[in-house]
């Protein structure tokens, strides 16, 4: 794996970090700076009280189109340890990667995800969709190659990380079941997720819900009135009650499908808000993985039963 390129070369310095103790030179805890909320949300979980967590990107920031301010330049090479999504989910921020790679370990967590759970970004494509903690089932195999990483990280720390890690399985265990049950309510024919861009792919494919985005799997690319009319269309034909709005991405496309149902006397309304590419605010529910995803679930139940 990639981080064993990097700890290879990195290793006396390693040594020298993890002689009898988790603190990093300046005596203080190790510091990991992360990108997205969900990516944080599994780190701060392993490891808990042993090193500082700091997540880069809050509530509403898309990361598609996201670039590091100077403060988060500065925030990633004061860093110990950076941790990020990967698979070009972060797709400008490769090059500051690949660079910071060179001195510390960067760890990407969508890409320690067992191969066999990649879904592939387009037909043919080489890309793989980076929306893998959509599918809690996937998502923690990731996180259960995290730990590993971690662990040589903090060798002292073995036993907590481990135990940190089986209390973190525990819960996404349960909270897989509570979203299998409400998107398992919906009427079958009503089980389609209609959104602006294409994150929901892994979700549908764990809960048996169709998913349908406007965009491709980045809000970078462009749709076109060819992509508005086939939505309008689908929509009418299987009289879908509800689309919905995503908490990082505009909600402009989706307005221009549900006045096209309008024309065509099928309406249409916004579902609720969705959260694909960020978490909540923190402090919220909605602010935890876990409770993102059954915020996302119960929303979607709520607008299609
Ligand atoms: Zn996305």
């Amino acid at each position: 794996m990639k981080l064993i390129k990097s700890l290879l070369i990195f290793l006396p310095l390693l040594i020298l970090a993890s002689c009898g103790n988790t603190a990093n030179p300046s005596g203080g805890k190790k510091k990991i700076v992360v990108t997205t909320g969900m990516v944080g949300d599994a780190v701060k979980n392993l490891v808990g009280d042993i090193a500082e967590v700091e997540v880069l990107m809050g509530a509403g920031v898309d990361p598609h189109l996201y670039k590091a301010s100077q403060g988060d330049m500065e925030k990633l090479s004061k860093a110990d340890i950076i941790v990020y999504n990967g698979h070009h989910l972060e797709g400008k921020m490769t090059e500051v990667f690949e660079k910071m790679r060179r001195n510390k370990p960067v760890i990407p967590l969508a890409e320690l995800v067992h191969e066999n759970r990649y879904q592939r970004a387009q037909e043919g494509s080489n890309m793989i969709d980076p929306h893998i903690w959509m599918d809690i089932k996937s998502w923690s195999t990731g996180i259960s190659n995290l730990r590993e990483d971690l662990i040589d990280l903090f060798p002292n720390d073995s036993a907590k990380i481990e135990s940190n890690h089986d209390q973190y399985q525990k819960e996404l265990i349960k909270t897989d079941y509570q979203i299998e049950l409400l998107i398992g309510s919906i009427p079958t024919n009503q089980r389609v997720i209609i959104t602006s861009h294409d994150a929901f792919r892994y979700f549908g494919l764990n809960y048996g819900i169709e998913v349908k985005g406007l965009q491709g799997v980045s809000t970078v690319s462009e749709y076109g009135l060819r992509d508005v009319s086939d939505m309008v269309n689908f929509i009418v034909n299987r009289k879908i009650k509800a689309v919905f709005v995503e908490s990082s991405v505009s909600d402009k496309s989706l307005q221009a499908v549900i006045e096209g149902c309008a024309k065509k006397g099928h309406q249409v309304v916004i579902g609720g808000k969705l959260h694909s590419d960020a978490l909540g605010a923190e402090g919220t529910p909605e602010g935890t993985y876990c409770g993102m995803l059954l915020h996302n679930a119960r929303t979607i139940q709520k607008a299609l039963k």
